[in-house]
């Protein structure tokens, strides 16, 4: 039995990758110094793994931005606009290239787009195919790492994406082809990598097809017997371990298992009941080899021994422990580095940290379970197996996650609970009398400029270096002026601009109970950018109103409305570690309950307009459709509970970034919000198709600029985009509004953009004004 491992975290313990690319963007160390700390951090995680016993360490899980751009350099798949800026600049800024673009020496080329890596919070950088692409062996990362273990002595299993998984994750950037019959070209490239590897002794090889755990066409899961028979062909000495994660294989599984590989590996916690199917199944070939994902790689809770090893025990029963490796469930980057980093104990305190293992303690779990496995009659005796009960068992029993009132209000949530009182139709013509807005109202998402200052005010407080009253002070002089500055540019609907959170997540979870907080948890989101997750460790609950100062401050300044900001439970929940002993919808619906509480306090305190944003309610969609259904059940009944205790005329908006919603638009209308705004100008309007097709009922704010650039947009333009938009939708169901929020931008470009944005409104009434005397 070995022990395997999918790949570790590069970002380092303490982010030195992310502080060494940022230096070197910035001019300030050199391309060398930059080359030096990846070696570093690849030699303290292959030692790392080596004294921790594991038998299976990847290498080329190592990148300087992400894999797949990594393979996509690997390949040659080098979009052609970045050709020219290749003859004339080392690798590494061509590939910096292609991921963040590049604005120098008069050289002007965009970056590729960048999406989410299947349902994580990673982001991967979007190969991009042509019909007559090419391919070609241009860079030799894969060997090089290889031998650079070996010259410490390591023997690694080099890991890469497979080819139709890569080719699934690209796009056409031309009409009149399918990317996945770009195979037969592309699989010439990994025979020449299998060839370098092999000559270099390789044993193993690791074939990530995370696309196995979504739904495939016939001809794409013809595409997987081929090129793993192919390789099989040529390169039958070598141990292929087909990797798969996320989800189970579904109605892949019967091609999987046909497949003459050396080893399957499956994610045994996010699909549980795939080792039974595959046992059961019989047609698992008798020389194949299962590795079993059984500790979390996703969240940070420590592995529950006395279950992993039952679990591990069927399959040796079956197999015998030879075919048999234990590992983690998909790649450890999705984890943060290092539990033990945690020393500040108010932030977590002990009684939490016990219930918790990051990545480095996770290669320590996969250890000893082997161990234990291997071992059988020693496990009673083992410290290290009682005190990891004692952890689990002190966890499920603990006054600090459960909360009886929480469960019990749960418990009695009644149909009438996520139900407003009357229709959007009647609540409508209430709101009309109540808010007296104008046609075309205008109306921001939230936040405005976040500069420096403001972040300075924050961090002196939380050194203690501002006093509690002076920080207020500076908040509400910011708060002050935005609310003016709303006032003088003519905007209908203003908000208080959200100076005083730090993240739309943490904001909320540092005030709510059930919640905890790491100093040094962080994960890899995109490049050098990282996200520390709040932990949902209990029963999630408010023990006081979190917003209402700020908004009724801010109301208290105008006689215009202002909207009050909260960020809906879906999103709360999606953006972070979520306690995994009980079922998501449940967790979901207790922070539903403390949004509806805040809702209705900011209802009491004279706030008729309450904005919840959900932009994550459209990632939070399973890998498997057949499991759709399910999700958007409970989602958006989580988030209409939050929204409908007030009475008919508080209107509620909510806000979704670049979304499609094609495919869910029912579900989108089903939340029944009075407003939605959504993220629309990048794509020209095009997104509202979806709602005109539809027919939504309630009234939608398509963004009318992006808000991701300096770009000051003119009002003529929003003028042709809000006639878009006024083509497919009636105009009295339109609001006018940037596409998110605008905590990124500086002041200066926000407010000649909003300027211009009202002006557009101002035209649209005169317009319609005028078809109306016609
Ligand atoms: N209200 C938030 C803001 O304006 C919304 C951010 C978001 O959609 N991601 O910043
Ligand atoms: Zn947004």
């Amino acid at each position: 039995m070995l022990t395997n491992n999918l790949g570790y975290p590069r970002i380092g313990s303490n982010r030195e990758l992310k502080k060494a690319c940022e230096s070197y963007w910035a001019g300030k160390i050199s391309v060398d110094e930059l080359l030096e700390t990846g070696k570093s951090i690849r030699k303290q995680n292959w030692q790392l793994q080596a004294e921790s016993g594991i038998d299976l360490i990847p290498s080329n899980d190592f990148s300087f931005y992400d894999q797949v751009l990594d393979l996509s350099l690997t390949l040659g798949a080098i979009p052609e606009r970045y050709h020219e800026l290749g003859k004339t600049n080392n690798t590494t800024d061509l590939y910096f290239a292609m991921a963040r673009g590049a604005q120098k020496d008069g050289q002007d080329v965009v970056a590729m787009e960048m999406t989410k890596w299947f349902d994580t919070n990673y982001h991967y950088i979007v190969p991009e195919f042509t019909k007559k692409q090419a391919f070609i062996l241009f860079s030799e990362k894969i060997i090089d790492e290889f031998i650079e273990a070996n010259d410490l002595g390591i023997k690694t299993k080099p890991v890469l994406i497979g080819p139709v998984s890569y080719l699934l994750l690209g796009k056409e950037k031309e009409e009149g082809f399918h990317r996945i019959d770009l195979i037969e070209k592309l699989l010439p490239v990994y025979f020449e990598i299998l060839e370098k590897l092999e000559a270099q002794n390789v044993e193993w090889v690791q074939f990530d097809e995370p696309f196995l755990a979504l739904n495939l066409s016939t001809k794409e899961r013809n595409a997987i017997t081929y090129v793993y028979n192919e390789i099989n062909k040529r390169f039958p000495n070598i141990k292929i371990i087909l990797a798969n994660y996320f989800d189970c294989f579904g109605e892949n599984l019967a091609t999987v298992l046909a497949l003459p590989v050396h080893t399957l590996h499956l994610d045994l916690v996010r699909c549980p009941s795939q080792l039974d199917d595959i046992l059961e199944s019989g047609q698992l070939s008798e020389s194949v080899y299962l590795s079993l994902g059984v500790v979390d790689g996703r969240n940070i809770w420590k592995n529950d021994f006395k279950n992993s090893l039952a679990i591990i025990k069927k399959a040796t029963d079956a197999l015998g422990q030879n075919r048999v490796l234990v590992a983690p469930s998909c790649s450890l980057i999705h984890s943060p580095c290092d539990l033990e980093l945690e020393t500040n104990t108010t932030t977590l305190t002990p009684e939490i940290k016990q219930w918790m293992a990051f990545a480095k303690q996770k290669l320590e779990e996969v250890q000893l379970l082997h161990y234990f496995a291997a071992n059988e009659t020693d496990v009673n005796n083992s410290i290290r197996f009682q005190e990891n009960a004692v952890a689990n068992e002190n966890r499920k029993t603990s006054p600090l996650i459960h909360n009886e009132k929480v469960k019990s209000r749960v418990a009695k949530i009644t149909a009438a609970d996520d139900q407003r009182k009357n229709s959007f139709a009647v609540r409508r013509k209430k709101q009309i009398d109540v808010l007296n807005l104008p046609l075309f109202p205008t109306t921001t998402i939230g936040s405005f400029p976040q500069t420096n200052e403001v972040r300075s005010w924050r961090a002196k407080f939380k050194k203690g270096e501002l006093t509690a009253a002076a920080y207020n002070d500076l908040l509400q002089k910011e708060t002050e002026e935005t609310i003016r500055f709303q006032e003088e540019t003519g905007l209908d609907v203003l908000v208080h601009g959200e100076f005083e959170r730090n993240d739309m997540v943490e904001y909320f979870g540092e005030q709510l109970d059930g919640f905890a907080f790491t100093k040094n948890g962080w994960v890899q989101s995109y490049g050098s950018r990282c996200v520390k997750p709040p932990v949902i460790y209990g029963d999630v609950s408010r023990p006081k109103p979190m917003t209402v100062k700020w908004s009724s401050y801010a109301q208290s300044l105008t006689s215009k409305w202002v909207k009050g900001m909260l960020t809906g439970p879906v999103t709360i929940l999606q953006w972070s570690f979520v306690r995994n002993d009980q079922a998501r919808s449940e967790t979901c619906t207790q922070i539903a309950l403390a949004i509806r509480d805040e809702v209705i306090d900011l209802e009491n305190a004279g706030i008729k307009i309450i904005q919840i944003d959900e932009p994550a309610i459209r990632e939070g969609l399973p890998l498997r459709k057949e499991e759709w259904a399910n999700y958007l059940d409970w989602a958006v009944k989580a988030f209409r509970i939050s929204a409908s205790g007030v009475k008919d005329d508080t209107q509620i908006h909510t806000h979704m970034c670049y979304s499609e919603f094609n495919d869910i638009i029912q579900n989108i209308a089903d939340m029944d919000a009075d407003v939605i705004t959504i993220e629309c100008s990048r794509s020209q309007m095009e997104l509202l198709d979806a709602f005109a097709n539809f027919n939504y009922p309630n009234e939608i704010g398509p963004g009318v600029y992006d808000i991701h650039s300096p770009r000051v947009p003119s009002s003529k333009e929003m003028v042709q985009l809000l006639e878009k938009a006024s083509a497919v939708i009636p105009a009295d169901q339109l609001w006018v509004n940037p596409d998110c929020g605008l905590k990124t931008r500086h002041w200066d470009e926000t407010k000649k953009a909003l300027i211009e944005m009202v002006a557009a409104a101002q035209e649209m009434r005169v317009a319609v004004e005028n078809i109306t005397l016609i």
